[in-house]
């Protein structure tokens, strides 16, 4: 079943005066899939969200091509391409209150952010804007002529999903949406999002560091290091078959957290230190041989939905005894 993806990245790199972030980096999200962008922080996540939204600070540059829904997003200008992500990117971040103006009332928000990329008249705008108030399971009456300050922080967040989802977006943005939350509202805004994705078919890509919500949401996961794509695999049944040294190293240290509550995984060395040349990944991996330091391993195909970068492994694979998931 070959769909055209929603979001294809191909070959992103993004580089400062000083150092590169985000190193050659691919991916693609299908329609109604639900990915997740994962890996400790400085690992290039939001880097990346930032770059296919052309949000990117002005020192920082890019190479590499973002296609959404087939459209070459390099070929736009600057406010072609705001205009176009407004309408088919909806963002939902960690500090949602931020994407409200405190000062205006919660409707006129909603209005101005659907006339925003040319949604509809005044008319299309109330209907469109009950409709997903009720999908963010928020009464109307209840917050449109209100001051966001008058709102409690679950509602705030609702506004904030339901302001995402108002141009019916084929792709949703979630980067680090549920940081702030205790685990039962997390729990519940996961929920939540995964309601509209079953009820408007849109694409999720979720950015974050916090395993647990992996494991509850995503289909598919992208292990991001150092800049660097080390792993993207399609879950299924209940223990991710990652393979690639990170990624085991990563997961085996919530998959031991579960049952036994054993410590975290220590993973050594100082976090995400990208290579210019090499794999990130090898100044803490206890796997690295000579060519890890001076060739970036290039993304290999396990299967039609299995993908790693090592240089080991497309070697002939790691040594089963010393896997990450049979504790030490
Ligand atoms: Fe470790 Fe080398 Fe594989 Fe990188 S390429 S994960 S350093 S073995
Ligand atoms: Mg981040």
């Amino acid at each position: 079943m070959s769909k055209l993806p929603v979001l294809e990245v191909r070959e992103l790199t993004v580089r400062s005066a000083e150092r590169t972030l985000l190193q050659n980096v691919s991916f693609t999200v299908q329609p109604g899939e639900w990915r997740a962008l994962v890996g400790e922080s400085g690992s290039g996540k939001s880097v990346t969200a930032a770059a296919v939204m052309g949000m990117l600070p002005q020192e920082l540059e890019s190479t590499g091509t973002v296609f959404i829904e087939q459209t070459d997003l390099g070929k736009l200008s600057k406010r072609e391409r705001r205009r176009f992500c407004g309408r088919h990117v909806g963002m939902i971040f960690q500090d949602y209150a931020n994407s409200l103006t405190p000062s205006v009332r919660v409707g006129t928000q909603l209005k101005e952010v659907f006339r925003f990329s040319g949604g509809g008249n005044k008319k299309e705008a109330d209907a469109r804007i009950v409709e997903v108030l009720e999908q963010a399971e928020l009464s109307p009456q209840a917050v449109l002529d209100k001051y966001p300050f008058e709102l409690s922080g679950g509602q705030l967040q609702r506004v904030a999903i339901a302001m995402a989802v108002i141009h019916r977006p084929p792709l949703l943005i979630a980067d680090e949406a549920t940081a702030s939350l205790d685990a039962s509202t997390s729990k519940k805004m996961i929920s939540l999002i995964r309601n509209i994705q079953k009820q408007t078919g849109c694409a999720v890509l979720w950015i974050t560091h916090d395993l647990h919500t992996v494991s509850r949401c995503a289909d598919t996961v992208s292990v991001m290091y150092g800049g660097q794509m080390m792993e993207q695999l399609r879950l299924s049944g209940s223990e991710p078959a990652f393979v690639h040294p990170y990624s085991r190293l990563l997961f085996g240290s919530i998959l031991r957290l579960v049952p036994e509550k054993r410590p975290l995984s220590f993973i050594p060395g100082d976090p995400a230190q990208i290579s210019e040349r090499g794999c990130s990944f090898a100044l803490r991996c206890p796997y690295a041989v000579a060519s890890c330091d001076r060739e970036r391993p290039s993304p290999h195909r396990m299967t039609d939905t299995h993908e790693v970068s090592c240089h080991v492994i497309h070697q002939g694979g790691l040594p089963h005894e010393h896997s990450a998931s049979s504790g030490e």
